[in-house]
């Protein structure tokens, strides 16, 4: 097996509500304010207090309910919902979530974001043992292990199953009388728990859907947690007592809307002042400072305010195209991102331009970027990157690709600047990322904190299922270095 399978549920969104009428139509504005973290497709699952229903499509959230009827449809007092981020080839109908599943004894619905390390190892266990699976999404595996345990309670099965499986996983799950969410024992994936004014509870992936629905933040879920909200309130368990927090730092990079708060520090602060850091730490001699849209933007007004430079307007993105990043060859990922991103010659067209992205993963995007502010007129093209150099698979959610296709894996700065064609290239150092987002470092605070294993290799977990075939191409990489 190559640690290059990723899994199926990677980044995503989850979001749900218990306890309020409309809680579909919650659920929706919730989905719409996390769409940035999925666009592949989208689902609902409701409960009317006796039956689940539920709908999912292919596509953006207002494409999959562009009839409004499928989602009238889904008329309850609780919901869960998903938008789903596609990694090629596994765009099929079957993997799409929510997961409703029927049992003789009743229906539970599960959504994920995330990625869990020992699937692979998981589901051959289960399927030896008679388990027929529906999809090919790990997510899956989780109700299998629950409906194995038929001795215990639904909630002590659900407690046993998440000391299961291991990796990155913010759950959501919705029977009729109970909303469950749980977040894995290291907190990689972000999840928040808020109020509505009528007292009903919410929880999703970033604070941005509960300040679209009016509610008021109540905490975040921490590592290892269990939350269960049903008539009663909600109760605050832990499933293990093994925890310590690795919060992904992608999640401030790239990944998380810029109003998001994330344990307290809000995205778009943080993002700039990682500008600012790398403006000190990779000072540029230009005319003016330009971002990458949209995620870049902050970090770029960051750099410019530090460096002192004026801050323009100097790309611009087409609302109107999907993402580039996942398509499945590289040139149609080239082809995407001149669809996606336009200089403006007016702006650039004989001057010295820093231009600041918030990451480089594969290097299409940076060197499409030069091209086009050059042709556009840009004099020089200094490229600053509000991140430390990507070396590392993320395996816990974030679409960070394989070791073989990060530039940065294999090349050295001045090899990537030569590359992508820049005139000059400069990065964050893990030091500034994790002083800019002002979070515990967590590889040295005993309680944890901010994970930079996609930058040091150091990932916090054994990484099971993946741990010997990305062993073996570490070592392969030393030999051709050697
Ligand atoms: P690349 O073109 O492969 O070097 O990708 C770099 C671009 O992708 C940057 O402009 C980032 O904003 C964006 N990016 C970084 N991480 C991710 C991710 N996990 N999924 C999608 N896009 C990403």
């Amino acid at each position: 097996m190559s640690y290059e399978i990723k899994g199926l549920n990677e980044e995503c969104g989850v979001f749900g509500v218990f306890g309020t009428k409309n809680a579909e139509q919650l659920t929706y504005f919730g989905l719409h304010s996390l769409q940035h973290r999925g666009q592949e497709g989208a689902g609902i699952v409701s409960s009317d207090g006796t039956t689940l229903k539920q709908f999912r499509n292919k596509g953006l959230l207002a494409e999959v309910f562009a009839n409004e009827a499928d989602l009238n449809a889904l008329a309850g007092t609780a919901a869960i919902g998903h938008v789903r981020y596609g990694t090629s080839g596994n765009d099929s109908l079957n993997n799409l979530q929510p997961f409703l599943f029927e049992f003789y004894d009743g229906q539970v619905a599960l959504a994920h974001n995330g990625n869990l390390t020992n699937a692979r190892a998981l589901r051959k266990n289960l399927e030896c043992a008679g388990a027929v699976f529906q999809s090919n999404s790990d997510t899956e595996i989780l109700i299998h292990l629950i409906r194995q345990k038929h001795e215990l309670s639904f909630k002590e099965a659900l407690k046993a199953s998440l000391n299961e499986v291991h990796g990155g996983f913010a759950f959501v799950l919705l029977q009729n009388e109970r909303l469950y969410a749980a977040l894995d024992p290291h907190g990689f994936r972000p999840l928040c728990i808020g109020q509505l004014k009528n007292g009903a509870y919410v929880v999703a992936s970033e604070t941005c859907a509960l300040d679209m629905l009016g509610a008021k933040f109540v905490r975040d879920v921490l590592p290892g947690e269990l939350i269960t909200i049903d008539h009663s309130g909600m109760t605050i368990e832990h499933y293990t007592d093994q925890t310590q927090l690795a919060l992904c730092s992608m999640e401030f990079i790239y990944f998380a809307r810029p109003d998001s708060i994330i344990h307290g520090v809000n995205v778009h602060n943080a993002r700039k002042q990682m500008g600012r850091l790398l403006a000190k730490e990779c000072p540029v001699q230009a005319d003016i400072v330009i971002g990458v849209p949209n995620s870049s933007l902050s970090a770029a007004s960051g750099f410019a305010e530090e460096a002192g430079l004026p801050y323009e307007m100097g790309l611009i993105k087409s609302q109107y195209v999907a993402r580039t990043f996942i398509q499945p060859t590289q040139e149609l990922r080239e082809r995407g991102v001149k669809l996606k991103l336009s200089a403006v010659r007016g702006v650039v067209e004989g001057k010295s331009v820093a231009i600041v992205d918030d990451s480089i993963v594969r290097g299409t995007t940076s060197k499409q970027i030069v091209k086009l502010l050059k042709e556009a007129g840009a004099k020089e093209v200094h490229m600053r990157i509000a991140s430390p150099p990507l070396k590392f698979p993320c395996f816990y959610g974030i679409d960070i690709s394989t070791r073989s296709e990060l530039i940065a894996a294999e090349k050295s700065v001045a090899e990537i600047k030569d590359l992508i064609g820049a005139d000059s290239l400069g990065f964050l150092s893990i030091e500034s990322l994790i002083a800019a987002i002002a979070l515990p470092d967590g590889r040295t605070v005993p309680n944890g904190g901010l994970t930079v294993a996609y930058f040091d290799g150091n990932y916090p977990t054994p990484l099971y299922d993946y741990e010997a075939s990305y062993r073996a191409s570490l070592a392969q990489q030393q030999e051709r270095k050697g």
